[in-house]
């Protein structure tokens, strides 16, 4: 029922020294793709990143009489002729010169929502803070904007779970553990994503029930990027893999990203994707990496299967660091399971 969400202390301490190397540092190389019964996934998915800006399209020479024109009327009757005549283009998927990419800060984003709502209250206290919520929300409706959303996390979303500044600057302020690793108002990340690389991808277009015309990327397409990191513990870097939905294999399962992912109402499924771990690369400066049956030096690179007992210890390491505090939400299952009016 509609509760007001009860207030929760969130966790804080002094933000790590950034100006010294002391932990992991290095790179992951990721994948990412859009879930395909060809490759054996159990949906075939869509997945629609948008610029966040749409299109118009109508006919030129309308406006080309408009803006000749000199007679008031005449202006009025034109201006009504060409609204009639206007329509929303599709709304494209995100690029840059690269071709079509999911944006690292889209990318960021769906890591980090994924791990504040993974992270649930033991007593009164939070690990993490909502970075993008202010006010406590109300349970929507169904039917209501978000109410999707709230039901797949409502274990979460029952705490209001203020934002971490840090715009006194670092000595100043206290964070939270994700505010810490990913960074908020005033103070950097210790990660950074790049773009997500369309890698031999193509769009395309999809015209939606009521008119929604969107630009996507078919079932089976794949996008390739990178995850910088720095000064993090095994347990820390386990909980990067972790909010990419990876746990036991390099392999991660189904997750929602993108625009559209919780409509179960339209033709095609979007938005339920698959993250990869391709690679792990410790920096010469790194710290090496020792975790449950795992040893990696510093300056070395993990690729293929070997990159399986690793996620393994890691997410482990993550896992035993928060236990109890760690849920692990089947959002695309939760999603497909909820009908309006339910
Ligand atoms: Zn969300
Ligand atoms: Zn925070």
């Amino acid at each position: 029922m509609g509760a007001v969400q009860r207030a929760l202390k969130v966790l804080r301490g002094r933000p790590r020294d950034r100006s010294k190397a002391d932990g992991l540092a290095g790179r992951l190389k990721v994948s990412l793709r859009t879930c395909s019964r060809s490759l054996g996934d159990s949906y075939d998915s869509y997945l629609h990143v948008g610029t966040g800006m749409l299109k118009f399209s109508f006919d030129r020479s309308l406006l080309e009489k408009v803006t000749g024109s000199r007679e008031r009327v005449n202006l009025e009757s034109f201006i009504r002729e060409l609204a009639e005549t206007m329509s929303v283009d599709y709304a494209l998927f995100s690029s840059t010169r690269a071709g079509v990419v999911v944006p690292g800060s889209s990318v960021k984003g769906n890591v980090r929502s994924r791990l504040e709502l993974s992270f649930v209250p033991k007593g009164d206290a939070v690990r993490a803070c909502f970075v993008r919520s202010s006010q406590p929300i109300l349970e929507p409706k169904p039917g209501q904007q978000g109410w999707r959303h709230y039901r797949i996390w409502r274990g979460s979303l029952e705490g209001h779970r203020p934002a971490c500044t840090c715009v006194e600057g670092p000595e100043e302020c206290e964070v939270c553990l994700l505010c810490d690793i990913f960074g908020t108002a005033g103070l950097k990340g210790l990660v950074s994503f790049s773009d997500f690389v369309g890698v031999g991808t193509s769009t395309v277009k999809l015209d939606l029930p009521y008119n929604e015309k969107v630009e996507a990327v078919p079932p089976g397409s794949r996008f390739s990027g990178e995850v910088y990191f720095f000064n993090l513990k095994p347990e820390e870097l386990g909980l990067i893999l972790f909010g990419m939905g990876l746990s036991d294999s390099r392999v991660g399962r189904p997750v929602l990203l993108g625009k559209l992912k919780y409509r179960r109402d339209l033709p095609h499924i979007f938005g339920v994707v698959r993250y990869e771990l391709e690679s792990l690369e410790l920096a010469p400066f790194s710290k090496g990496l020792e975790v449950g049956s795992s040893s990696i030096a510093p300056g070395s690179v993990v690729s293929g299967e070997k990159l399986d007992p690793l996620v393994k210890d890691l997410v482990g390491a993550a896992k035993q660091a928060y236990a109890e505090e760690l849920i692990e939400v089947d959002e695309v299952g939760i999603v497909g399971s909820l009908t309006s009016g339910v």
